[in-house]
Formats: C-alpha cells, structure tokens, sequence
C-alpha cells in the first residue's frame, strides 16, 4: 500500500473495507448471506469515490433492521414467471441477494430471447444502482435499473410530496474499455445532500425543493418538510412517474407513498420492488455486432472528443487510484462503524 495513514485518516484495501461492513452486519444480526453482497457493494461505492454509499450507509443499516417487517434471514429463490421474465421475492431482506440469485436467469434469458426482465419484490433498498448495472454488462448486455423510494418529491406544478427520488442506471457493453454507465436519481439533488447543507447552516440552490405551502426556497429544513422536486421539470417528473409504474404496479410492488405508510415512521431503508431489464446487441441488432459496436463507439468519441466527460468516468479513475493506492477513510468514521463491530 503505498498510502500512509494519516491523522485524520486511514488507508484500507478494498477486501479490508468490505470485511469490516461485514462484521458489522453480521454482528448485528443480519445473515451471512445478506450481509455479503451488502459489504461488497460498500466496499466498490468507496473505492469508487462514491462516499455516499459507501461505509456511512451501516449506521442507516441498523434502523432498516429495527423495521418490525425486516426478515435478516431472507433467502429469495428465483421464480421463472414466463421465457423472458423473472421474478425473485427478497422476503423483506436487502435487495442484493435477490439481484444476485436472480441475474443468472436474467443473463440466460436475455442471450436466449434478446431481452429479459427481472422484478424484485418486497426488498429494502439502500444501494446505488451502477453494481447491478456493471454485473450485467460485464455479459456482454445492455441493462435499465430502476427503483422507487420514499415519496419525498412533488410532481412539477405540484406541491406536496408523491414520488420518490427513484434512480434511473444504464449501462452498455464495451470492447475494450469499461462500459458506458450512468446512475442518478430523478429528483434534482440527493435528500441526503439537503440534509448535509442543513447541518452546516447554508442555503440551497433555487430548483431544489418547495416549502410546505408549494413555495421555492433555499432553506433546507422548508424543503426536507415540504417538498422535493425533480430535475428537468415536467421532464423529470413524468420520468420518475414512470419508474414508479414500471417498478411498482407492473410488478405487483409498492409505489414511493405506499412504502413510506410502510416504513410507519421507522425511518428504514425504504421498502419496495425494483425492475431489471438486459438487452442482447448480438441478437437484437439488424447488423454485425462490430459495426453496431463502432457506430456506438463513434458516438462515445463524439462525445468525449469535444472535452465532454462520459458518466462514470470519474468513478473508473477512482476505481483505478483506490485499486493501487488503497481506499482513505475518515479516522472519526472508522472508530464509530469498529464500535458497532465491536471494536
Ligand atoms: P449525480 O447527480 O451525482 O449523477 C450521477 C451520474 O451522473 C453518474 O453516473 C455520474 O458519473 C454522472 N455525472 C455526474 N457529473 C457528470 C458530468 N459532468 N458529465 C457526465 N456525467 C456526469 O447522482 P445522484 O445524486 O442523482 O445519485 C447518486 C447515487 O444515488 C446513484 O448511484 C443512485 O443509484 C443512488 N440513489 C439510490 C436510491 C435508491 O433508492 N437506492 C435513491 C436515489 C439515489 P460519475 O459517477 O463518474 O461522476
């Protein structure tokens, strides 16, 4: 490791990282089984400079597994509903051992038909999507990902919260270079980054959420007990209206404001369906896959050759830099997730 520790930080290997989520989910109850993919993907969101969703969610885990309805011995079995279609119950556990026992299928079925679907019901969820979305294109597949939350967010030219702040990732298959990836959420900033504005006193940019009488505001404590709203207006809100449909009723799942009456106050992960979607280019393309694959890397040189960045760019880089150097942990955060494993 060529980092040194430093006063307010320490330097981890990612497997270090992962072990340590580990121990705590494990010691607080949640099963092996569980708790793995869990740990892995905390350990990929740090090493990928995703803090977020990296080791801090594990103080969250604890109040998602308080929730009367959290089952820390789920074990989903993968059901084939039709040729193309899966569906996998999480069994009120985490989402990712349900993604994980259901991308098999998933994968088998795309390569077979072209395109396969994959419903996860009754899950928690606390993850970022790009995993799923990288676990599917590393087969040579396309992928959409996409999940409700917590209706937190008010439609455009609305004024009370009805939707979630419902995640949208894709990613397409690339030769020789990691694949196109793009993960974000629908609402125009994360709740948690109002939350952080909140704590350190500042103001919030215009666009970002309405006070509880439908009025825009910069003061984050209005927003997080009004409303938050959208990216793109009227854009952003039909496409998160979307993701409530195609990730709650298409699926026999909640909607955002079915699983906050759900959650009843327990302020746990939120409880829901997510939908999965691989497309095989080698089956659905009219021509070759190498000219399908050049007309898709000329539109990524397009892109990229005008000084624009592809998303996840920024990720790789960091996945790049943690992989060598190791992955910097804030010494405060540390000492309170080695107290929750026990020291
Ligand atoms: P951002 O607004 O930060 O956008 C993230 C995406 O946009 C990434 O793919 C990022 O790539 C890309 N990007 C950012 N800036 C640029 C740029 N200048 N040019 C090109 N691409 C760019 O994300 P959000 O805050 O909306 O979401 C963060 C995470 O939170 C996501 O992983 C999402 O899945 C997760 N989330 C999960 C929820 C759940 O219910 N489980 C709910 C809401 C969000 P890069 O990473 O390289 O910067």
């Amino acid at each position: 490791m060529s980092l040194q520790d430093g006063h307010d930080e320490i330097v981890l290997a990612v497997e270090a990282v992962s072990e340590l989520a580990m121990r705590v989910l494990t010691r607080n109850g949640l099963s092996s089984a569980q708790a793995e993919p869990l740990a892995r993907a905390m350990a990929a969101a740090e090493r990928d400079d995703c803090r977020s969703h990296g080791l801090q969610r594990l103080l969250g885990c604890l109040d998602t597994m308080a929730h009367p309805r959290f089952n820390r011995n789920a074990d989903p079995r993968p059901q084939e509903v039709s040729a193309a279609a899966t569906r996998i119950d999480a069994d009120f556990g985490y989402s990712l051992l349900a993604f994980e026992r259901g991308l098999p299928l998933l994968v088998q079925k795309a390569q077979a038909l072209g395109v396969s679907v994959l419903a996860i019901n009754n899950c928690f969820h606390s993850t970022a999507l790009w995993p799923e979305v990288e676990a599917i294109t590393a087969h040579g597949l396309a992928a959409l990902v996409m999940n409700p939350s917590h209706s937190w967010v008010a439609p455009a030219g609305g004024s009370k919260p009805v939707l979630g702040t419902n995640p949208i990732a894709f990613g397409w298959p690339r030769q020789g270079h990691p694949p196109y990836v793009f993960d974000f959420a629908t609402s125009a900033a994360a709740r948690a980054e109002i939350a952080l504005h909140r704590r350190d006193n500042k103001t919030i940019p215009v666009g970002w959420g309405i006070d509880s009488d439908g009025n825009p505001t910069t003061d984050p404590q209005a927003v997080l007990s009004g409303a938050m709203l959208t990216f793109g207006g009227h854009k952003g809100s039909a496409l998160a209206t979307m993701v409530e449909l195609l990730a709650g009723p298409l699926i026999g799942d909640m909607t955002s404001m079915q699983s906050m009456d759900f959650d009843a106050g327990a302020k746990a992960a939120p409880c829901h369906g997510e939908l999965v979607i691989a497309f095989n280019p080698a089956l659905l393309g009219r021509d070759s896959i190498e000219r399908n694959d050049q007309a898709a890397e000329a539109l990524f040189g397009a892109i990229a050759g005008q000084g624009a960045r592809l998303p996840s760019e920024r990720r790789y880089r960091a996945r790049l830099r943690s992989d060598a150097e190791g992955i910097r942990v804030s010494r405060a955060l540390h000492d309170r997730i080695l107290a929750l494993a026990g020291g």
